[in-house]
């Protein structure tokens, strides 16, 4: 079997932020506040045989590492690259950090799960 198959792994981060948003009526976004994210990473590849197979999850171990050192208990504006942290911007910036050092990316979600939103990077062919 030539198949192909999606490898994720999740993260959690508590960080806090303000979001001036253009059209947005809801002056709640503007005030410091703060959520717990679940973020994935997904990577995608060819599964070659019933023993092959596409990654050590343990790869992911060292990425989401460093990347929690800059998102879990920060300020979210104050990194570089982050001005505005929507949860758009919060895959972007996931994407910009990892895309050199993680084969195989194929997306990036970050999600509230108290308030029921997520949003997805998937990354084009
Ligand atoms: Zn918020």
């Amino acid at each position: 079997m030539n198949a192909e198959i999606t490898l994720s792994r999740t993260f959690t981060f508590e960080a806090a932020h303000s979001l001036n948003l253009k059209g947005s009526t809801d002056e709640g976004y503007k005030r410091l506040h703060g959520h717990s994210f679940l973020a994935t990473l997904s990577v995608k590849g060819k599964k070659a045989d019933i023993d092959h197979w596409l990654m050590d999850f343990g790869s992911f171990d060292p990425i989401i590492e460093s990347l929690k050192e800059k998102l879990d208990h920060a300020y979210l504006n104050e990194l570089d690259g982050l001005v505005s942290p929507t949860l758009e911007n919060l895959c972007s910036y996931i994407y910009n950090e990892v895309t050199t050092i993680l084969p195989g990316l194929h997306a990036v979600e970050v999600a509230r799960p108290t308030c029921n939103q997520s949003c997805k990077l998937v990354i084009g062919e």
